[in-house]
């Protein structure tokens, strides 16, 4: 296993209330550089959303938070955990993929384009990870899945295929079917995007939901009244970098940066 000599020998994430903790995050494909060392810390219990124009990063970062993309310098802790990498006195070194595998269990993902398995009912699709991936039993991973489902309003549909549901009504599942592993922190990917105007609502009421329940959470979106109402912490990307971060009423209101100014007066 060789020793991965492009991240920063100290990584040693945060414990305490910090839940996520991103640190000075590079990222390539090929000559474009997509993350120009992206700083961000979490903490638990806290809602981040993330703000910036198409091609900012936003989506890449969510990806590497996940380890669905690997990082070129920099690191990224969850829970004080290294996401990707074992520490080994003052070097990193890969993880092998099953204990990625692992580790991406406790990061719940929900895509812009719901990503449900169309051949699985909703119950199916809630079940399939905590019995595959975690071993739970059957039994106790459909009782998860309903109280689940019942959360999000679902509780009747349980029996049915992703085609037969709205678009509004498979993002919930979704959600449910994040939820489902427990997971320490949700990333969400403009999980409105893709919906009809008049099914956007029930979906933030899902998420405004999970926020006042104290989820952590990483929102990307376009939906700044969600963020003013539910942000602990705004976020704002241009061009591969966080531009500025802070409660939602100075990051909205009384922005410091110009192009975090031309980027709301686009959006609002
Ligand atoms: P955002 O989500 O803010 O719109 P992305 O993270 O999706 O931005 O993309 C940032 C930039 O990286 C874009 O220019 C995009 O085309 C590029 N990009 C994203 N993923 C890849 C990839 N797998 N290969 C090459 N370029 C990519
Ligand atoms: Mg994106």
């Amino acid at each position: 296993m060789s020793h991965v000599t492009d991240a920063v020998e100290a990584a040693t994430p945060t414990v305490n209330d910090v839940m996520v903790d991103v640190h000075g995050v590079h990222k390539s494909f090929g000559p474009l550089e997509v993350l120009r060392g992206v700083d961000l810390r979490v903490r638990a219990g806290e809602v981040t959303v993330i703000l910036g124009p198409s091609g900012s990063g936003k989506s890449t970062l969510l990806r590497t938070i996940n380890h669905l993309e690997k990082v070129d310098r920099g690191w990224i802790g969850i829970d004080g955990e290294l996401i990707g990498y074992r520490r080994s006195g003052s070097k990193l070194y890969e993880l092998k993929e099953k204990d990625v595998l692992k580790q991406r269990t406790h990061i719940g993902f929900v895509f812009q384009n719901f990503n449900l398995f169309p051949h699985l009912t909703v119950l199916g699709n809630l079940i399939e990870a905590p019995v595959a991936a975690l071993r739970r039993p059957r039994r106790a991973a459909e009782e998860t899945a309903r109280r689940l489902l019942d959360r999000v309003g679902l509780a009747d549909k349980a029996d049915a295929y992703p085609r037969q549901l709205s678009g509004g009504q498979q993002q919930r599942v979704a959600i449910a079917r994040a939820l489902a592993l427990r997971p320490k922190v949700l990333l969400f990917d403009e999980p409105t995007s893709a919906l009809d105007p008049e099914l956007v609502g029930e979906v933030l009421d899902v998420i405004k939901d999970l926020a006042r329940s104290g989820t952590t959470m990483i929102v990307v979106t376009h939906e700044i009244g969600f963020a003013r109402e539910v942000a602990d912490t705004v976020v704002f990307m241009d061009d591969g970098a966080v531009v500025e971060q802070g409660p939602p009423a100075a990051v909205l209101d009384d922005p410091r940066h110009e192009r975090t100014r031309a980027f709301l007066a686009k959006v609002l």
